[in-house]
This record gives structure tokens, C-alpha cells and sequence, in this order.
């Protein structure tokens, strides 16, 4: 019979064990522990949604749209979509649960999103985000909120130091048409020289060329007009409360006037914390004012704002945490004691420390193996010239002689 071939891990998926999951879940611990210091409320959404929902919410002409998604009929028929990120899904579910009641209403949520993209160094297939957003706020201290909150977590990563918040602004609405109009005259005039992505783009999506990568487009976008001089005066104002706000809270920003979001709803602050550290994927953490975005779900017109950073980009910038501290190791030397090494490992675990326990193998070699685990505590149980016998021994200062006396004594008392 032919030999059953081993299943593969699917490409741009991970299975994420040891120090990278160290590093994973030190990046989800700080996340949870900054955002309830700025009072936001952790929400789980679904993994899949119908496919509309992204594809409304995103725009059809995003590269996450039109390449990127996980799209399949389940059994009944029906479309649906992995999350590739999870604002759509969130406001899908402000509208259908009601949430408006609750507005302002700040939310985190974090998880795996799934984008069908080249996998390479910081670029997967199932990856993961954190993610913030403050829905139904229209004012400009929502933006600074969430970006004090973004730096925050930065600091307490240990990264900011690497890494550049670049804040623009991409007005409201009327400055919107004629900044794009602007645009669109700019970039026709040099048609014959730009790539052709980007005279898709000129048709579809025509800001999408001042962030293009592509060096044919690069003079040409970046001599593009910048969007200050069609500015509305309120759209200037909010721009400024933003800057103001930051400085205020004394979170370093740097303008990026070619810093854009392609798609219609997004108004007034974009930003990105960049660093140079990750080659081409450079940008850890993205996001912006949404405000047409859940009218363009078919909801009332809803203030938004959010921003979404990838867990993997994170956990590759920060120092490797330390290896969890085992507290003291219980060692049964011979197999009659093995029952009151499970008893007294109960104690001390329920007591609160960390306690690794050996009971199996050669009883002769278990005390080698426990000090292998480097704990900062031994408690043994042998039998010495005929006597059971407890030998406690402290190889770190962590803990004082005899501390673990009264739990040893209630759980090894009957010991013979
Ligand atoms: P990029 O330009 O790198 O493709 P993006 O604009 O598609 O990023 P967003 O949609 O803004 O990214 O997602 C927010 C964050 O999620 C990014 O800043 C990045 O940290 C992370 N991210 C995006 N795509 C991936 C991926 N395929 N693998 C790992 N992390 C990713
Ligand atoms: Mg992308």
C-alpha cells in the first residue's frame, strides 16, 4: 500500500510555538493591558462575514477586494468572505446590533484576518491584527485619542524608538473632489510616463498613485499637488485640533503630504507608524478617519475612526521576552512518593506559584531533569538510609528558606 503522504501547512499560514509565541503574546498582553487604560471595550466579531460587507466597505477597486480575499459559497449558496480586517465587520456590526445607542463607543478587538497576498518577511496569508476604532465621534479628540493610544502601546512594546508616526490629513469632502481634480489634471498631463498599475489607478482610484511604489510613478507623484493649498478652513481647523492634540500629549509626528487612503469614505487624519527595520514591509500600524463608512453600508451618516496593526510585524520589532520563571520544581526520587509530589505540586500551584513537577522517567535522574527546568527552588522527596525525607533547596534569591515550610508540612505530613 502506497505510504500516506504528510499533510503540508498551508503557504502564508504559520504555526507560531516557542519564542515567537512568546513574542506574539506579549504583543496581545500589552494591547489588552493599554487599551483598558484608555477605557476602550474588547469586542469579538465573527471570522467570516458576506462577502458585501467587505466589498462594499472596501470598495471594489482596493487591492484587498479585487485580489486578496478568501471568498467561498458555503453549503447554503451563500457568499461569504474571511476577514481580511475587521473595521467592515465592526461597523456591520454597530448597524445590525443596534449599537448606535452606546455611541461614542470605543472598541478593540484583535484575532486573524486572511489576505491571498505573495507570502515573504512580514507578509502572510492568515495573519493577525489588533485593532482600534472609536465609532459615532466626529471630533478630532477621538483621532488624537486613538493615536495617543497607538504611541503608548509603542512605548510599552519598547519599539518607539524606531518607529515614525506620519500624519496627514485628506480634508473633508469638498476638499476631497478638488484636490482629486487637481490629481487627475497632474496626472493625465504625464500619462505617457506613468506605470501601468498606476494608469489603472488614474481611471479607479487616481490618489492610489501617490503612494505607488513603482519608480516610474515616483517623480510624478511626488511633484503632484499637495492637498494644503484646496483645503476648507474647517477641514484646516480639524487638522490643526489633531496636531494640537498630539503635541499636547507629547506624541512625535512627522507630516507625510503623499500619505493617502484610496478609498472614498475616508476623510481628514490618515496616518502610519512606519519603521525601516522590516525591508519592504514597513509599516506596523495604519489607519484614518472613516466618516462615509457606514453610510456606505446603508446605515445613517456615522462618524468613524481607527486603526489596525499587524501582530507578526510587532512581535518581530520587539526584544524577546523573558522565559516564564518556574518557581519550584517538586521531585519525586522514588515511585512511593509520587503520590505526595502530586499533592504537594496541588498545594503550592493553588498557593499561587509556578511549579513544575517531575514524576516520571528513571527516579534517579528526575532530580537532574527538575534542575533543567531552572527553578529557583527544589523541594525533593527520597528515601535517605532507610527515612523519607524532604530536601528543600533555594538556588535563587527569589525566595527565603523554609517559606514553602507550613505547605510542605499539611501536604507530605503523613510521610513514613
Ligand atoms: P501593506 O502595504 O504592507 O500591504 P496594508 O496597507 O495592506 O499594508 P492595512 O490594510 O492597513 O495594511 O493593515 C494594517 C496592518 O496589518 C499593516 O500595517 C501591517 O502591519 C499588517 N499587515 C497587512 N497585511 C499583512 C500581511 N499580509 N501579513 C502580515 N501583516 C500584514
Ligand atoms: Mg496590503
Amino acid at each position: 500500500m502506497a505510504k500516506t503522504e504528510t499533510p503540508r501547512r498551508i503557504r502564508g499560514t504559520q504555526d507560531i510555538f516557542g519564542d515567537e509565541q512568546r513574542r506574539f503574546a506579549h504583543v496581545l498582553s500589552t494591547f489588552e493591558r493599554v487599551r483598558a487604560l484608555y477605557c476602550f471595550q474588547r469586542v469579538d466579531i465573527p471570522v467570516f462575514e458576506s462577502t458585501a460587507v467587505f466589498a462594499r466597505s472596501l470598495g471594489e477597486t482596493t487591492d484587498v477586494v479585487s485580489k486578496e480575499m478568501y471568498t467561498f459559497e458555503d453549503r447554503g449558496g451563500d457568499s461569504l468572505t474571511l476577514r481580511p480586517e475587521f473595521t467592515a465587520g465592526i461597523a456591520r456590526a454597530y448597524l445590525t446590533e443596534g449599537w448606535q445607542q452606546f455611541a461614542p463607543l470605543k472598541l478593540t478587538t484583535s484575532g486573524p484576518v486572511f489576505r491571498y497576498e505573495r507570502p515573504q518577511k512580514g507578509r502572510f496569508r492568515q495573519f493577525h491584527q489588533i485593532d482600534a476604532e472609536v465609532i459615532g465621534a466626529a471630533e478630532p479628540a477621538a483621532d488624537v485619542e486613538l493615536l495617543v493610544l497607538a504611541d503608548q502601546l509603542l512605548r510599552e512594546l519598547g519599539i518607539s524608538e524606531g518607529v515614525t508616526l506620519q500624519l496627514n490629513t485628506l480634508g473633508d469632502a469638498a476638499t476631497r473632489d478638488a484636490w482629486r481634480e487637481a490629481l487627475v489634471a497632474h496626472f493625465e498631463a504625464h500619462r505617457g510616463e506613468l506605470s501601468e498599475d498606476s494608469l489603472t489607478r488614474l481611471e479607479k482610484n487616481p490618489m492610489r498613485i501617490l503612494d505607488s511604489k513603482d519608480p516610474r510613478d515616483r517623480p510624478i507623484a511626488d511633484s503632484a499637488p499637495d492637498i494644503d493649498a484646496y483645503l476648507t478652513p474647517e477641514a484646516r481647523a480639524f487638522f490643526e485640533a489633531v496636531t494640537a492634540g498630539l503635541d499636547a500629549a507629547g506624541v512625535a509626528w512627522e507630516r507625510n503630504a503623499r500619505l493617502v487612503r484610496g478609498l472614498d469614505y475616508y476623510r481628514h487624519t490618515a496616518f502610519e507608524f512606519v519603521t525601516d527595520k522590516l525591508g519592504a514591509q514597513g509599516t506596523v500600524l495604519a489607519g484614518g478617519r472613516y466618516d462615509g463608512l457606514i453610510g456606505s453600508l446603508g446605515g445613517p451618516e456615522t462618524a468613524g475612526v481607527g486603526w489596525a496593526a499587524g501582530v507578526e510585524r510587532l512581535a518581530m520589532l520587539i526584544d524577546e521576552p523573558a522565559v516564564p520563571e518556574v518557581d519550584v520544581a517538586v521531585v519525586a526520587e522514588a515511585q512511593e512518593f509520587e503520590s505526595a509530589a502530586t499533592k504537594l505540586t496541588a498545594a503550592l500551584r493553588r498557593a499561587g506559584f509556578t511549579v513544575e513537577v517531575s514524576v516520571t522517567g528513571n527516579p534517579k535522574k528526575r532530580y537532574e531533569k527538575a534542575l533543567k527546568t531552572n527553578p529557583a527552588y527544589t523541594i525533593s522527596l527520597s528515601r535517605r538510609d532507610g527515612l523519607a525525607s524532604v530536601s528543600e533547596r533555594g538556588l535563587r534569591a527569589k525566595f527565603q528558606p523554609d517559606q514553602f515550610r507550613a505547605i510542605i508540612d499539611s501536604a507530605t505530613g503523613g510521610l513514613e
